[in-house]
């Protein structure tokens, strides 16, 4: 597979070159440089894969877990699932750390999840809150108010 390797010398080049100036002389000497470096490093990983018996993925697969549940799935009115083991609860934050010692921060990157987008807690509890802190927030303006006209 030289074309492979050749499209990839191609691609690190062009962004090398970007980067920094070259002059031709130098910009031949790293297309070189790098094609060898690939197509060595080709050839070892297919001897590798030879001998290993096939297409099995490395552990490095294991590093960013695939959510099992569709994304659009996870936060909802009542809800939310953990998608460590698909329970479903109004918020998520101590469970997470009781069950999986899990950091909310920690959760959040082993999914690659958008804390705005998905966060913690069910829609209706998040709402509530909001709903709660405005509430507090008018009483306690409306009895300023009252008390300074008195
Ligand atoms: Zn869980």
């Amino acid at each position: 597979m030289a074309t492979e390797a050749l499209k990839l010398t191609a691609q690190i080049v062009i962004s090398h070159a970007s980067m920094s100036e070259l002059t031709p002389k130098e910009l031949v000497d790293e297309i070189k440089v790098i094609y060898n470096v690939l197509t060595a490093l080709e050839s070892s990983e297919a001897l590798l894969e030879a001998a290993e018996g096939g297409a099995e993925p490395g552990p490095e697969a294991e590093v960013l877990k695939k959510p099992s549940i569709p994304l659009d799935e996870i936060v909802k009115e009542k809800y939310v699932v953990c998608l460590e083991c698909g329970k479903k609860m109004r918020t998520l934050k101590a469970h997470l750390r009781k069950a999986h010692h899990l950091a909310p921060a920690e959760y959040f990157r082993r999914y690659s999840l958008d804390p705005k987008k998905y966060p913690l807690v069910c829609k209706e509890y998040s709402e509530q809150r909001r709903k709660l802190a405005k509430e507090k927030g008018l009483g306690e303006r409306g009895f300023r108010r009252k008390k300074a006209s008195a």
